[in-house]
C-alpha cells in the first residue's frame, strides 16, 4: 500500500474516512471520489506521473470511457505524448462519437479512473478491437476489484483499494453510533 499516495488522496478530499451511505444502500468506512483528484490540476499531474512510471509501452492513442476516464486519460495521453479520445454511451451502447476514430493497427492504452467490475473498460476494449487495433494494457488510478477483474492483458493501477461494505443491520459503524453521511453524486 502506497502510504504517501493515500495521504495525497486524503489531502485532496478524494479519499475520505467516516461512515458513508452508498447508492447501493450499503454502508462503508471509506469513500473514494476520483474527480476530486482532478480538481487540482498540478497535484493531479504529480499523481498521474506516478501511474505513467508504471507504463512502458509505445502507445498511439489513449481511449477512455466517459465520464470517469476522461480527465485521467487526457493527462496520461499528454504525459505519453500521444492522441486521446473517449468513448461514451449512445442509447446505452458504448461508442465513439464527436468524429473520434481509430485507424487499423493503432496501439492503444485503455484508461479508467476506478475499476470495480471492469464493465466499461471491457466495452472500450471491444470498440478498439473492432477497429483492428491492439490494446497494449489497461491503466487506472484505483483498482477496487479485489483482484476479481481479469482483462486478459496487463492491468496497471496506481492504488489497490479494498473498501469494506456492510449491510446496515450488520454495520459496525452504526453500532458505534457514528453519524451516517451520504456523499456526492457517485459512490464507488
Ligand atoms: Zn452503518
Amino acid at each position: 500500500m502506497n502510504k504517501q499516495l493515500i495521504k495525497q488522496l486524503e489531502s485532496l478530499g478524494a479519499l475520505k474516512t467516516g461512515h458513508f451511505l452508498l447508492t447501493s444502500g450499503l454502508h462503508s468506512a471509506q469513500y473514494m471520489q476520483c474527480a476530486a483528484v482532478f480538481e487540482h490540476p498540478r497535484q493531479a499531474e504529480q499523481i498521474v506521473k506516478q501511474l505513467v512510471a508504471l507504463l512502458n509501452y509505445k502507445i498511439d492513442t489513449v481511449v477512455a470511457p466517459a465520464i470517469g476516464g476522461i480527465t485521467l486519460g487526457y493527462e496520461l495521453a499528454k504525459a505519453l505524448d500521444c492522441r486521446f479520445i473517449f468513448a461514451e454511451r449512445e442509447n446505452g451502447v458504448m461508442t465513439l462519437r464527436r468524429g473520434f476514430t481509430l485507424s487499423a493497427n493503432e496501439q492503444v492504452l485503455v484508461v479508467e479512473d476506478v475499476v470495480t467490475t471492469g464493465g466499461s473498460v471491457r466495452e472500450v476494449i471491444k470498440i478498439v478491437e473492432d477497429h483492428d487495433c491492439t490494446v497494449q494494457a489497461v491503466a487506472a488510478l484505483v483498482d477496487r476489484s479485489k483482484g476479481q477483474v481479469d482483462f486478459d492483458m496487463p492491468f496497471h493501477a496506481l492504488l489497490k483499494l479494498d473498501i469494506e461494505v456492510y449491510q446496515p443491520d450488520q454495520c459496525p459503524l452504526c453500532q458505534a453510533d457514528l453519524p451516517l453521511v451520504k456523499p456526492g453524486s457517485r459512490q464507488i
